[in-house]
Order: structure tokens, then C-alpha cells, then sequence
């Protein structure tokens, strides 16, 4: 295994499930520094600087949402929240926190394994990119920024603009799942009671154009009752 040059926090109080992320990602040749509390948590992030961060939400001394909060203020470290809640709107808070994936419990080690990996590469091709590609590619789709054009393979896909903006906006964030609110703010500004169907037609539409059959995981992921996830180059 190569992953030892990665390091992990796993920020995490019930002894059990700390041990268990430890002994995964320990034999997946990850790195591990724990923590039960969280301004333990935020006190490591500056004297080990991990490269991704797993954590739990409901911690004795701090909300987990308080500590995406203030790491945000200074650092894009990839956090992996994990938690026992299961309601969509704490998924949305801590997504829109800048949490950047989402797992419940209880979860697979895989499933752990799957989203650690993802999450450590989308943040490198992030870190690569220093110079901004005017072209996004992903199979056979093709996001032409500087042009607004977009292709599915040699064809061209006539969308509006507001289905582009739309497009661009996710594949920005390609890997990564976008509330609601984030994907109507940046393409409306302002939401109302009307912005979220608003969205939805927008998205269905955009499906339809570039081929996915009805519920087919293709190019983009509808988490329910959440957003809208662009797959990553790589998945
Ligand atoms: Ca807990």
C-alpha cells in the first residue's frame, strides 16, 4: 500500500467506531491521528496538519458543524463529516458548512475507504490546478467554459444558458455534492419558494439533453432531498 504518506484525523468520541476507522484506515496504510473532542480536533489540525479530516458531529465539548466552521475560516482540508443523523437537513448544513462528503452511520469499511480515496483525490487535482482548464471532460461529456459550448462525444448539446451556468457550476465541483442552496445562490442569486422546482426542471431538462435515461447515475447524481453531486474525472 502507498498511502502512508497520507495522514488522517479522525475526530470521533465513541471509542468503538474510533477504534474500528483506526484500525481501517491503519491497515489501508493511512496515517491516523485521533481525537475525542473537538478542540483536541482543531488543536492537531495546525501541529500534525493532516490531509483529511473524518469527522463526527455530535461531540461532548462542540457541535462537529462548530468545528467545520472554524477550520473553514483558514483551511480547504477535505472534511468527511460522519454521524448518526440520518435527517437531510443536517446532511444540507453541514454540506453547505463546507463539509465535502457525508457518510451515516452505520456504514461499510468500503463504503469509508471509497469516499476517503475520493476525497483525497479530488482535493490533489484541486491543489494541481493551478492553471485553470477552460475544458472540462468527463467520459465523454465535454464543458467547453471559455466558449459555453457542450458536446456529448462529437455532438453538440444545445442548452440555455441558465442550464450551462448550471453545468459549469457542478463540474467545478465535480466529486463534491452541492446543496440546493448553493446551486440556486450561485445561478439565481436569491432563492424563494418556487427556486427549488425551478432547479429541478432546470436539471431534468439537462439530463434529457445530454442522453441519461430516467434515474440513470450518469455525469451527475441527484441526492435526494439534498443536491446534485458531478462525478469526478476518475469515478
Ligand atoms: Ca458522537
Amino acid at each position: 500500500m502507498s498511502n502512508n504518506k497520507y495522514k488522517i484525523l479522525v475526530v470521533e468520541d465513541d471509542r468503538n467506531i474510533l477504534s474500528m476507522i483506526q484500525t481501517v484506515l491503519d491497515t489501508n496504510g493511512y496515517q491516523v491521528l485521533t481525537a475525542q473532542r473537538c478542540q483536541q480536533g482543531i488543536l492537531m489540525l495546525t501541529s500534525h496538519v493532516p490531509d483529511l479530516v473524518v469527522l463526527d458531529l455530535g461531540l461532548p465539548d462542540m457541535d462537529g458543524e462548530e468545528f467545520i466552521r472554524i477550520t473553514r475560516r483558514n483551511s480547504m482540508i477535505p472534511i468527511i463529516v460522519l454521524s448518526a443523523r440520518t435527517e437531510e437537513h443536517d446532511k444540507v448544513s453541514a454540506l453547505d458548512l463546507g463539509a465535502n462528503d457525508y457518510i451515516t452511520k452505520p456504514f461499510g469499511t468500503a463504503e469509508l475507504l471509497a469516499r476517503v480515496r475520493a476525497s483525497l483525490r479530488i482535493n490533489r487535482i484541486n491543489l494541481q490546478a493551478s492553471i485553470p482548464t477552460s475544458v472540462f471532460t468527463l467520459g465523454d461529456l465535454e464543458i467547453n467554459y471559455d466558449r459555453r459550448q457542450v458536446a456529448v462525444g462529437s455532438k453538440t448539446v444545445h442548452v440555455t444558458q441558465t442550464e450551462f451556468n448550471i453545468l459549469s457550476f457542478l463540474s467545478r465541483h465535480c466529486g463534491k455534492v452541492m446543496t440546493y442552496s448553493a446551486i440556486i445562490s450561485s445561478i439565481w442569486g436569491t432563492m424563494d419558494d418556487g427556486s427549488v422546482k425551478k432547479l429541478q426542471v432546470n436539471m431534468a431538462n439537462i439530463r434529457k439533453k445530454l442522453g441519461c435515461k430516467p434515474g440513470e447515475a450518469r455525469y451527475i447524481i441527484n441526492e435526494l432531498g439534498v443536491g446534485y453531486r458531478m462525478l469526478d474525472q476518475q469515478e
